[in-house]
């Protein structure tokens, strides 16, 4: 099913006609109401009406998250206070947040787009939706509800946490489709059948899973486990929140763009230049239609390609790939770029490994070292018993050992230590994003 077939089928020469007249508007806009704008366009001598369309988008100035901060609170803002209907604020935990505004109509275009979400996802009108995101100043619970709501489903808004309940509410209410951080549905899932509960008996169909990095192996393990769909969803509070693309499930190969609404470019974050589609590259938005605190070429710090090869499920928007790390959590270890997808991606699923790792980066001297701890499976460690698995000499852990750390060696070209953790031990989330990269170097 699609939720707006006009839309989102588009042929891609009326979408680019339909995305220029907005943007050339948008010039306008911001240069008469947001002073930041203004002066940015200024001192690059850009007048509004230089942006005729999106050819011109390489024109007009790019915005980070800085730009949010030295604004604080407000100061981005292109309406009076008194049409701003919502705030939000982004989830990073350090620091001031930086907040974002939305009037009526941006309410009413999120709601819009997040309906396509679950039109993607498999969800059909009529269906329990269980909303385990966070409700809060997280965008992630109400641009959910909303969608869910304009989608026309029922909405369970549990919020995030208190497994013991979603699962009770799963079981009950039959829940048809969830939607949860990754993290948090491996969470679940391992809860569920540590219950001895059969995933045949439940209703879910599909788990729309985002606002954090995660895996093909972590869809893969997931599917299994339960018996459903899992299909990626992503956001960002400066832009919109959950909606700006999802996975429909027909190809679960990257992400629609809600491409409408949300301009997209694909840079060389250090030269700022595009890079070619299939290239990885810091994925960038200008809103084309947001009136509170629209932004243009909002540097987001994801990393990920582009496609705008035709779809199977005959939508004509881009997709983007997963996202692949971030400008500013790449890590650097021994002069090699390391993101934790790519841990991941060498470890999971592989016997007797689990999704469930953490990585800790510490530097004696001069020298770097990666830890990387991980996980066994149940069955593993029974088998193995408990005074094996304290056995650091072990030889049936010494193998597993080895073979993580040849499979890390072969995906980094860097030698990590690897230590096995009982179940239970790694982090797992809560509800939330899960923390799962230590740096401790600084
Ligand atoms: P926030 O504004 O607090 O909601 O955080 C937005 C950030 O969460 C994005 O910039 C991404 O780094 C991350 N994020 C959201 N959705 C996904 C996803 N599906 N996959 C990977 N990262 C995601
Ligand atoms: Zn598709």
């Amino acid at each position: 099913m699609i939720w707006n077939p006009e839309i989102e089928t588009m042929p891609r020469a009326a979408l680019e006609k339909l995305q220029s007249e907005r943007l050339a508007k948008l010039a306008e806009y911001v240069y008469a109401r947001v002073p930041m704008y203004k002066q940015r366009m200024d001192a690059a001598k850009v007048r509004p009406s230089d942006i005729r369309g999106i050819h011109d988008l390489h024109k007009l100035p790019f915005t980070k998250k800085s730009d949010l901060r030295d604004n604080y609170p407000f100061g981005l803002f292109a309406v009076p206070m008194s049409e701003v209907t919502r705030v939000h604020a982004s989830s990073g935990t350090t620091g001031k947040p930086t907040v974002v505004g939305y009037t009526k109509n941006d309410i009413d275009m999120w709601a819009e787009v997040a309906a396509r979400c679950f039109a993607m996802s498999g969800a059909q009108p009529g269906d329990m939706f269980q909303n385990a995101y966070g409700y809060g100043l997280f965008t992630g619970g109400l641009g959910m509800h909303y969608g869910a709501e304009r989608f026309g489903c029922t909405v369970i808004p549990i919020s995030g946490g208190n497994t013991a309940r979603q699962i009770l509410l799963l079981q009950d209410f039959g829940t048809a489709v969830m939607a949860c951080t990754p993290s948090y549905a491996l969470t679940l899932a391992d809860e569920i059948l540590r219950l001895g509960i059969d995933p045949k008996s439940l209703k879910v169909r599909s788990f729309i899973l985002g606002a954090e990095p995660w895996t093909e192996e972590m869809r893969t393990e997931l599917e299994a486990k339960l018996g459903t769909h899992a299909v990626n969803i992503y956001g960002l509070s400066e832009v919109l929140g959950p909606g700006v693309s999802n996975e429909c499930i027909e190809a679960k190969s990257g992400m629609h763009i809600a491409e409408d609404h949300f301009l997209t470019e694909v840079l060389n974050p250090s030269t700022g230049e595009p890079v070619a589609d299939g290239e990885v590259g810091e994925i960038v938005f200008t809103t084309l239609t947001k009136e509170a605190m629209p932004v243009l070429r909002y540097r987001t710090g994801d990393l990920c390609t582009i496609t705008r090869e035709k779809c199977i499920c005959g939508r004509t928007h881009a997709r983007m790939g997963r996202i692949l790390g971030r400008t500013d959590d790449m890590l650097i270890i021994r002069g090699v770029n390391v993101f934790p997808s790519q841990i991941e991606a060498a470890l999971v699923g592989k016997e007797p490994l689990t999704p469930h790792y953490a990585l800790i980066v510490t530097r004696e001297g001069h020298l770097d070292s990666m830890e990387v701890q991980i996980e066994v499976h149940d069955a593993f460690y029974r088998d193995l018993g408990e005074a094996r698995f304290a056995d650091a000499d072990d030889e049936a852990l010494h193998r597993v050992r080895a073979y993580a750390r040849k499979s890390l060696h072969d995906v980094l070209g860097l030698n990590a230590d690897v230590t096995l953790l009982a179940p239970g031990q790694a982090p797992r989330s809560e509800g939330g994003k899960l923390k799962r990269v230590f740096d401790r170097r600084k």
